[in-house]
């Protein structure tokens, strides 16, 4: 009875239209990311479905239930709404301690109290935040305001919870550590969850679905494998690189199932390319880095690069790269690797892994 859906949910702020005609279905039990820069409309997504803000047009159900209906005029109020929000903002209560704020909720539901207690200790400590129970918000980091907020929502275990940015103010080990608390929790509570951010390596390791965003317009919904390895679109592919997926202009041709291009690295023969591919012309190649291969001596295939320079960071090293005169190549590769700046090597890929845009419209064809 968790399923949330959206239909053509358009959003205007001043003569901004923000959110366009937006079509999206969160199943119970998923673990939805809503993705993109920002500024594309994640959180005002989230708003309209809180009921925080009131879309002009479209309908929104949770659980099979109208809760909008822009053409009638029909906002149920967010405390009918039956979702927990944790907002990138915190909103604790200044005048209860981190003890008090977590329990609210159960107070609230007339939960009897040695039942709370187990509930908020087992909170408190999931977040790590045990040793500040006494606590007054405004006595607190950004970053244990915000774990305070996550426990607060989490205790009366929700149906549905949404989450605007929530682990934003962590440092690196804390929100690694709080994203495996999130992952458990949606696996024990099986609870539907939604959750905002700008971090694509957050949206990745955490998702069963992710919604990619830009400019207000749902660009791909799909799992995280299918977002990282099959863009649908070159704006995708750009901001899920991590680092940037390497994009080369190509002249192409299409012959029998195979796609032929021609760029400054070479002629590459794409083998089982779908017809949709016979859009011979000005395609763009999308090669990952972590597919290159940086090899010192002369080998069969190996296209020839200079090295711009190397980033070791410990387990892997960032090599870029300059092919010809002026293609910039980044590689990724495991363990420490220095290289000389201007040493000539030879890179490989497998060319299954290679996606072709089309250059006009941006769209994945093969
Ligand atoms: P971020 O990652 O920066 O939080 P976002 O994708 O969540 O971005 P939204 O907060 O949904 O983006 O904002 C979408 C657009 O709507 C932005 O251009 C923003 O300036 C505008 N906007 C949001 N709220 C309001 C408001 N109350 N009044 C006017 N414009 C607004």
């Amino acid at each position: 009875m968790s399923k949330i859906e959206l239909k053509k949910i358009n959003k205007y702020f001043d003569n901004h239209h923000i959110l366009k005609d937006l079509d999206l279905v969160i199943e119970e039990g998923d673990f939805m990311t809503l993705l993109g820069p920002s500024g594309c409309g994640k959180t005002t997504t989230l708003r309209v479905i809180t009921g925080l803000e009131n879309p002009e047009r479209g309908t929104i159900s949770i659980g099979g239930k109208e809760v909008v209906n822009g053409e009638n005029y029909f906002y149920a109020p967010p405390s009918k709404r039956g979702l927990n929000l944790v907002f990138q903002s915190y909103a604790l209560w200044p005048h209860m301690t981190v003890y008090e704020n977590v329990a609210f909720g159960l107070n609230i539901n007339k939960v009897p109290k040695a039942e709370i207690k187990t509930s908020v200790e087992q909170a408190l400590e999931k977040m790590q935040i045990q040793k500040y129970r006494d606590r007054y918000p405004s006595e607190l980091s950004g970053g244990q305001q915000q774990r305070v907020a996550i426990a607060r929502a989490i205790v009366t275990k929700p149906k549905i919870l949404l989450l605007d940015e929530p682990l934003s103010n962590l440092d690196a080990k804390l929100r690694l550590e709080m994203r495996a608390e999130l992952k458990r929790l949606h696996r024990d509570l099986k609870t539907t969850i939604i959750y905002v951010t700008h971090d694509q390596v957050e949206a990745l390791t955490l998702s069963t679905k992710i919604a990619i965003f830009f400019e207000g317009n749902l660009v791909q919904l799909d799992s995280p494998k299918g977002i990282y390895r099959q863009p649908a679109d070159i704006r995708v592919a750009d901001f899920i690189g991590n680092p940037t997926i390497n994009f080369v202009d190509a002249d192409s041709t299409y012959e029998n199932g195979r796609l032929i291009t021609e760029s400054p690295l070479g002629k590459l023969v794409l083998d089982s390319r779908a017809a949709g591919a016979a859009a011979s012309g000005k395609v763009t190649l999308a090669i990952y880095p972590e597919d290159i291969q940086v090899v010192q001596e002369p080998v069969e295939g190996g296209i020839p690069c200079h090295v711009y320079s190397t980033l070791p960071a410990g387990s892997e090293t960032i090599i870029q790269l300059s092919a010809g005169s002026d293609l910039g190549i980044m590689a990724k590769v495991m363990g420490d690797l220095e290289l000389p700046i201007g040493k000539l090597v030879y890179i490989r890929f497998p060319l299954e892994k290679v996606n072709v845009y089309d250059k006009a419209t941006g769209k994945l064809i093969a």
